[in-house]
């Protein structure tokens, strides 16, 4: 951007530093070839001739070089153009940045630039002749271009606009206004016999088209146009509409033989009054014929110049005194041009033919020309290119300001963006020390709460098998003792004692055991959602999975653990002595053995605490009360009949038969009520005591087992 903005002014700053450079030179006088041999002036004329034809040198190309560097200024805002239109399509999509009506104004900027380089590329200095007819303003503009271009002499007379403008073909043509026909153009006689055939209207262009290869001057970008003379026309106003208001320069060709006549200045006062300060010259034409008398030269010279400079510098006011005197020249256009067509045939200098003072009247032509061309250089760069690097200057920095105004807005975002970026980490940071807090937190919740579970399991079915008698009590499938039976009754009953446990334990637990699993699961889906912004909440409370009714499974599997009971349902007397024996020895037995079971289950809650009256008795240990009662049981067994009868002896002689057959009559009772007593309902009480016994002692070891089991499942 900068560097479009800085070329356009370096272009601006270059242009008027050739256009500084272009003034100061003073025109040569009618002695300006005094001192030298006609040889060395002609020398110095073809060699200034020669300086002319230099590209490099000519003052034309400060106009030229004006339009290759703004041409290439505006090829530089043209790519620039697109690549900005790509990249704001590419940023479109963040409406922020830039909306769809300001990419759509943005597109326009192309065409406005390929409106401008269209008009660059026809852009050319026009310079326009005027003056009465016959003055020979053909003649000059053919001297200028060192050819015979234009018919001119006695007999035609320019009816309509001539213009001469380079072509980059190798054949000359012509084109009349309004079409877009080529005419063929062989010879200048052609022309002129096509210009009175045609009977175009005065103030109607004709278009030669002269080969640049041709002709130096039509190389530059130079276009040159005759017009009718003033004297004969009328439609002045519409001449000066139609072909003077862009032209660059005017030139008016006067004739030296007589003073300017009021047609030619009207005709100049009507052009500076539509266009400021027109640049024009005054060409004194025909200034051999003031040679053939020569001592009224400096005398007609200088009326003739007082009276045109007041004509430029009071009436026109276009021009300061000392600047107009570079704008009138006494010059003879037929004899440049006839010496240009010699030059070009390549016939020796022969200025024998001429009027005095040739050479001066040549040097003041040459000095014409190169002012000419510095004025219509300064003035075209200016008139048309000023307003083109001013738009351009616009164009760039109009640019310059949306593309500013949508990095600012990118800036801005960008700020945005950062501080929410900065915002989020410290959420997440925050969250993940909340959610590290949270998880520590909850997990010693979970471990009080497993904990917790494992003691009520615990103590409920602890409590649970305290009362087992009273559920297996509560069953009441018919009993029998037959092995069959009895098989399909243990089933049975092992699955009425696990039902009847499970149940027992879920009533006891499930509720509070669910409310205080439900209410710590609420907390901690509570406070996680908490650590949400409320935007997420939602989102994750769909996310989250249902939760079903906790339910523990307490997995006690009796029949498993109650496999190994063997009942014993056989009958036995009660005062038998062998279960007298037995009572007596089952009884110290069993307190050992059920305090060693208590020692032996893990758990801290003492189902039966252990008393004094518990511990081992009288000393004896298990072992020892095992070898009495096996001694006992054998001396009853075997020497049972020896025994009896020493007993029977020594009753009989202590005291008397009649207190024997009194007992033994009531000992028999006593049997025969136990015997016929010994029912099935009997037998059932004892299978179920024996049953009972047995369970307590085995679920007494699977406590621990399903408490923990249990507060596992409350983990998971
Ligand atoms: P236009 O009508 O203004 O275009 O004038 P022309 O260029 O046709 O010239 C008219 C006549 O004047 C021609 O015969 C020219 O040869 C002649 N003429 C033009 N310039 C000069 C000049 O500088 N000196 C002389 N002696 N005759 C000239």
């Amino acid at each position: 951007m900068s560097s479009v903005l800085n070329r356009s002014t370096s272009m601006m700053n270059g242009g008027e530093m050739y256009l500084g450079g272009a003034t100061g030179e003073g025109g040569s006088g009618e002695g300006g070839g005094g001192g030298m041999s006609l040889r060395e002036s002609l020398v110095g004329v073809l060699g200034a001739r020669h300086l002319r034809e230099s590209p490099t040198s000519s003052p034309l190309q400060i106009f030229v070089r004006a339009k290759k560097k703004i041409n290439d200024i505006y090829q530089e805002i043209e790519e620039y153009v697109a690549e900005t239109t790509h990249f704001l399509e590419g940023v479109h999509n963040d409406k922020d940045l830039i909306e769809e009506k300001g990419l759509q104004e943005f597109k326009l900027y192309s065409s406005k630039v390929a409106g401008i380089q269209e008009v660059l590329a026809r852009d050319h200095m026009k310079v326009a002749f005027f003056g009465r007819t016959s003055n020979g303003k053909s003649t000059v503009i053919n001297a200028m271009l060192g050819d015979k271009i234009l018919p001119s002499g006695i007999g035609h007379t320019t009816n309509c606009f001539l213009q001469v403008e380079g072509d980059d073909t190798n054949e000359p043509y012509f084109t009349s206004e309004g079409s877009t026909e080529k005419q063929n153009l062989k010879g200048i006689g052609q022309l002129a016999h096509a210009l009175c055939n045609n009977r175009l209207g005065d103030s109607s262009l004709v278009r030669i088209h002269w080969p640049k290869s041709r002709c130096p001057l039509l190389r530059d970008d130079v276009v040159l146009v005759d017009s009718p003379g003033i004297d004969v026309s009328e439609s002045l106003d519409e001449w000066i509409d139609k072909h003077c208001l862009d032209a660059d320069v005017f030139v008016l060709v006067a004739n030296s033989e007589s003073t300017l006549m009021n047609t030619e200045k009207n005709f100049f006062h009507k052009v500076s009054s539509k266009l400021s300060k027109p640049n024009i010259f005054i060409l004194q034409n025909r200034w051999d014929m003031a040679a053939t008398e020569p001592e009224f030269l400096n005398e007609v010279r200088k009326q003739h110049l007082e009276r045109t400079l007041a004509f430029l510098v009071e009436e026109l006011k276009v021009v300061q005194g000392p600047q107009a005197e570079q704008r009138v020249f006494f010059v003879s256009a037929k004899e440049v041009l006839q010496q240009r067509l010699n030059e070009s045939k390549g016939q020796p200098n022969n200025t024998s033919g001429y009027p005095d003072g040739f050479t001066s009247r040549y040097f003041e032509f040459q000095d014409f020309e190169r002012k000419f061309e510095e004025c219509i250089s300064k003035t075209a760069v200016i008139t048309k290119f000023e307003q083109h690097t001013q738009r351009g200057k616009s164009i760039a920095g109009e640019i310059q300001l949306i593309v500013g105004k949508v990095m600012e807005r990118s800036w801005q975002e960008r700020e945005e963006k950062m501080a929410e970026r900065h915002n989020l980490w410290a959420r997440l940071d925050h969250t993940e020390k909340e959610l590290h807090a949270l998880t520590t937190q909850m997990k010693e919740k979970i471990c009080s709460i497993v904990d917790d579970v494992e003691r009520r399991v615990s103590n409920a079915l602890n409590e649970e098998i305290r009362r087992l008698s009273v559920l297996v009590d509560e069953f009441n499938e018919p009993f029998h003792p037959d092995p069959l039976v009895l098989n399909v009754y243990k089933k049975t009953l092992h699955a009425h004692v696990e039902s009847g446990l499970g149940s027992n334990l879920r009533a006891r637990l499930s509720s509070a055991l669910a409310l205080n699993i439900e209410s710590s699961q609420a907390e901690m889906t509570n406070r996680m959602l908490a650590l949400l912004g409320p935007e997420r909440r939602d989102l994750a409370n769909t996310l989250l999975p249902r939760r079903e009714p906790f339910e523990i499974l307490y997995r006690l599997n009796c029949e498993n653990l109650c496999a190994d009971f063997q009942e014993d349902i056989e009958f036995k007397f009660s005062l038998g002595l062998v279960s007298l024996v037995q009572r007596m020895l089952g009884k110290a037995s069993n307190r050992i053995v059920n305090s060693r079971h208590k020692e032996n289950i893990p758990r801290s809650v003492p189902m039966t605490p252990l008393t004094p009256s518990n511990e081992p008795q009288f000393g004896v240990s298990q072992d020892d009360w095992s070898i009495i009662s096996r001694f006992a049981l054998a001396s009853v067994g075997s020497q049972g009949t020896m025994g009896l009868a020493l007993a029977l002896g020594l009753m009989f002689k202590t005291v008397g038969w009649r207190l024997i057959v009194l007992t033994g009559g009531v000992y028999g009772c006593l049997y025969a009520y136990e015997r016929l007593t010994w029912t099935n309902k009997a037998k059932e009480r004892v299978f179920k005591k024996q049953y009972v016994d047995h369970a307590t002692r085995k679920l007494r070891l699977i406590v621990d087992l399903t408490s923990h089991n249990c507060s596992h499942q409350v983990q998971q």
